[in-house]
């Protein structure tokens, strides 16, 4: 038989399937899930204590691996994903899965720093916490587990998670993937742990249990608000109501197809989306117009007070998002309201103060408000952003403007002149993360934010100047 390159590689790929370690869909059981936190957390103590003797090489070995099965499996958790939730998008969740995979920083983002003088030496290194508690929303199930267990494990940490409840099957499944990516590196069993039926009583069990040294949140401001009361060094990823300004200097045809592609995408439920739009009279018809012509369907007059009662519940003169419509297609708002379309997005003039504009919706539901000018449009989008510090969005091409909102709005994420996404490096330099910390500022985290700082000092020797 003639070995030809092409059955050379064939032979390759075959013994390194059959090496592989097997899905939980072959064996029946996922690889770091249990049935209790506490024996989680024994198993993760122990995982972290074999995983101290492991290099950085065979750290970045197991983050190769993880990158190339999150490749490969994109599509089932992306399908897994909206059919637990009933949330988003599948063709948008696998480009999320592709964004986690190749943009998702390992162990080049850990820099240590060297002082050096007449007294000698000083060595600071980025050390790991330990074992990182880690609670993840149902918005992003499976990419926060797998982002959170990349930059934890770049950075040395083993990581418990207790995922969504309503998206745990989702976020087991990453579990089990980051898990097989590890053996397969030859990495120890149960370096990411979580639970089969994540509960608040497993929630309160990890982050008082003292084998937990770190604790990450990304959700909404009721779980933020609990880790950082935990005495624990906690890192908050919290909510968002991200809004975009145009104003009368933008490209109105552009600023209208990257508004569509950034609120539509994944069914506005990114936290960084854009979520009420604020747009100088003098544009706003064009605005508009070019909304329709890329895709987004516009509702008017009675239609709105219509739809409000689908995606809000309201109390007391509050409202507050009516859960079963988060995430769903514009085209079953549409279907409700007696409408046969089927478009990325709705949109719809309101005033400033209507809920849709206040309320963070997480729907394909773009409420439009028509300003004076710059400065209205700011003050109003400062309102709406509500404090959150998280993303906010301009199209613009007066530097003055631009500089201007970004003060005055002060988010973790500001995109000029581009879809949202563009903010976590989707068309965009930078790299990605789907824990954002506007509340405990450490940004768009990555492995440098999962170590602590450690300093190694030897005076009188090792310097040679
Ligand atoms: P959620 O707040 O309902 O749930 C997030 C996680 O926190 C879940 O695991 C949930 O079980 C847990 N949780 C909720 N309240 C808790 C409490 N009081 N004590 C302990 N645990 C609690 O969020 P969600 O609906 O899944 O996700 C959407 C929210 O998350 C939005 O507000 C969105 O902006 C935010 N989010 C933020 C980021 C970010 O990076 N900043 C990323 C994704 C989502």
């Amino acid at each position: 038989m003639e070995l030809n390159e092409k059955l050379v590689q064939e032979i390759i790929a075959k013994v390194v399937s059959d090496m592989s370690t097997p899905k939980a869909t072959e064996t029946g059981r996922q690889l770091g899930v249990f049935d209790t936190m506490s024996e989680a957390l024994s198993a993760v103590e122990k995982a972290y204590k074999e995983f101290r003797k492991y290099s950085v090489a065979q750290r970045e070995q197991m983050i190769k691996n993880i990158r190339r099965l999150i490749l490969e499996e994109a599509e089932q958790m992306a399908v897994l994903g909206v059919e637990e939730t009933g949330m988003g998008r599948v063709s948008d969740k696998i480009i999320k899965h592709q964004l986690v995979a190749n943009k998702t920083p390992g162990t080049e983002d850990l820099s240590p720093s060297v002082m050096t003088g007449d007294a000698g030496l000083t060595l600071v290194e980025m050390a790991p916490y330990g074992v990182i508690g880690s609670i993840t929303p149902s918005t992003n199930p499976s990419e926060t587990v797998l982002c959170n267990s990349m930059g934890m494990i770049a950075g040395g940490n083993a990581v418990v998670f207790n995922p969504h409840p309503n998206a745990c099957r989702t976020a087991n499944y990453a579990v089990d993937l980051v898990n097989r990516a590890i053996l397969e590196a030859g990495g120890p069993e149960n370096l990411v742990v979580s639970v089969k039926k994540p509960t608040m009583d497993s929630s309160n069990e990890m982050v008082a249990s003292p084998i937990v040294r770190m604790l990450v949140a990304t959700g909404g401001p009721g779980v933020v608000k609990m880790l950082l009361s935990s005495g624990k060094k906690a890192i908050g990823a919290g909510a968002g109501n991200p809004p975009v300004i145009v104003d009368e200097t933008a490209d109105i045809k552009k600023a209208a197809k990257d508004i569509v592609a950034g609120s539509s995408f994944d069914n506005n439920l990114p936290c960084i989306a854009e979520k009420e739009c604020f747009v100088v009279e003098s544009v706003a018809d064009e605005l508009i117009a070019r909304m329709q012509e890329s895709n987004a369907y516009l509702l008017k007059g009675k239609q709105i007070d219509d739809l409000v009662k689908i995606a809000l519940v309201e109390k007391d003169g509050k409202y507050s998002i009516n859960k079963k419509w988060v995430g769903k297609d514009a085209k079953l708002f549409l279907k409700e309201l007696g409408i046969d379309a089927d478009p990325r997005l709705i949109i719809c003039e309101t005033e400033s103060l209507h809920p849709f504009v206040q309320v963070e919706m997480m729907m394909p539901i773009l409420p439009i408000v028509r300003v004076k000018d710059i400065d209205e449009a700011i003050a109003c989008a400062v309102k709406a952003e509500h404090g959150n510090r998280h993303s906010a969005h301009i199209h613009s091409k007066n530097v003055d403007h631009l500089t201007r909102f970004a003060r005055e709005v002060e988010t973790t994420i500001f995109v000029k002149n581009a879809p949202s996404y563009a903010g976590i490096g989707a068309g965009g330099e930078g790299y990605t993360t789907f824990t954002i910390a506007g509340p405990t500022g450490e940004g768009l985290t990555a492995a440098h934010s999962f170590t602590r700082q450690r300093r190694c000092v030897l005076v009188d020797g090792l310097h040679i100047v």
